[in-house]
């Protein structure tokens, strides 16, 4: 029998794996070697530094990330990184930063950044729907913007980068709350990651920003300490107390990625499996199954689909729910079904969403 937890596909937060819910759920009682619970132990002490510490060189590993950067865990979600970004580099700027409108999150993003400065929109996908992604001869970077902003999954209709944008000699800025560490990333060719934890790899609570030493150090000490990047990591990521209970969720998750999946290439062939299952469904329904994404741009965390009609959808989220699995609701920007394939959502769990899948199709096909 496959768990109920193990059938959950929500957007987010999402599935954590099996392994790494009994050690937290051990931890909340009791830390091994520590013997306090998880959720009393102290940000100032030796093990919480070490905790960080041993997170951090996991990241680094996993992506063979360069000295240059610093790693920071940071409150306020994703939604923090929209103006944080552009409070440190686009204030008092006169050229315009250069951002990517591709779905539900890059509007947020670009509506945070036109509070700090100069936006300007490079490439809407809202006339398409946002079903697609530009190709590169629609993008006409400027080499004077400050930086270049993009979300590498757009989590709501499932649309993923298959590749890095942009101009080497202009900052590159990235939200990728919902792909980060699911795949290896050239992540030294960005200034500035930004991944909350509640998509793939942790609770809510935390966000991992990767920043390059050269914003650190622009930086303005005008700026809130909180909203800081150079006070944050001259702090070590505890200027106030830390999430230090989703800090460790992550370690976990970083541990797991790091021993039991083998690193980001294993990680990546076995989300492109979880996905061309899903997928293969769409392409051989015969129409039933109306995939949202252009074939080229599709997700692989992400797959949005609908029904020939809406109650059909909702009769397909009832029995699915029925059968087991969870969290398959559409976003509610654009209704129909989502089923989000997050790292720790597992080969057979996705096979037996298309078992579920197949079978409804013949049981409703007209
Ligand atoms: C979910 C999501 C967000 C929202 O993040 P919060 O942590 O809730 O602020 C931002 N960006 C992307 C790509 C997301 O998927």
């Amino acid at each position: 029998m496959i768990s109920r937890n193990a059938l959950n596909f929500s957007g987010g937060p999402g599935a954590l794996p099996e392994t790494v819910l009994a050690q937290v759920e051990a931890a909340i009682k009791e830390v091994p070697g520590v013997g306090l619970s998880i959720l009393g132990i102290s940000h100032r002490s030796d093990w919480f530094a070490s905790i960080v510490e041993e997170t951090e060189n996991n990241i680094r590993t996993l992506l063979g990330l360069s000295k240059d950067f610093h790693i920071l865990f940071l409150q306020g979600g994703a939604t923090q990184q929209f103006s944080m970004v552009p409070m440190t580099l686009l204030r008092g700027q006169k050229n315009a930063a250069e951002y990517l409108d591709t779905g539900y999150w890059s509007s947020k993003v670009v509506a945070e950044a036109r509070r700090e400065g100069p936006v300007k929109v490079l490439w809407s996908g809202a006339s398409c729907g946002f079903n697609r992604l530009p190709e590169e001869g629609e993008l006409d970077f400027s080499p004077e913007a400050p930086y270049l902003h993009y979300v590498s999954n757009e989590t709501v209709e499932g649309l993923q980068f298959q590749r890095v944008i942009g101009r080497d000699d202009v900052p590159r800025v990235c939200d990728m709350s919902s792909d980060f560490l699911s795949k290896p990333c050239d992540a030294n060719k960005f200034s500035v990651i930004y991944a909350h934890a509640q998509k793939n790899i942790g609770p809510a609570g935390v966000t991992i920003v990767l920043v390059h030493d050269s914003v650190v150090k622009a930086s303005s000490d005008e700026l809130p300490s909180f909203l800081n990047y150079r006070r944050q990591v001259e702090s070590h990521s505890n200027l106030n107390t830390p999430p230090v209970f989703a800090i460790y969720v992550v370690l976990l998750v970083t541990r797991w990625l790091l021993n039991d999946v083998g690193g980001l290439e294993n990680m990546a062939q076995i989300n492109r499996h979880k996905a061309e299952l899903l997928y293969a469904m769409l392409d051989n329904s015969e129409g039933f199954y109306n995939g949202w994404s252009r074939v080229e741009d599709r997700s692989q965390m992400n797959v949005a689909f609908k029904l020939p009609n809406a109650e059909l959808d909702k009769k397909f989220l009832a029995e699915s729910h029925e059968a087991g699995f969870s969290g398959l609701n559409g976003h509610r920007a654009i209704g129909g079904i989502r089923a989000s394939i997050y790292n720790a959502l597992s080969v057979p769990a996705a096979e037996k969403l298309v078992n579920f899948m197949d079978d409804f199709l013949r049981n409703n096909r007209k």
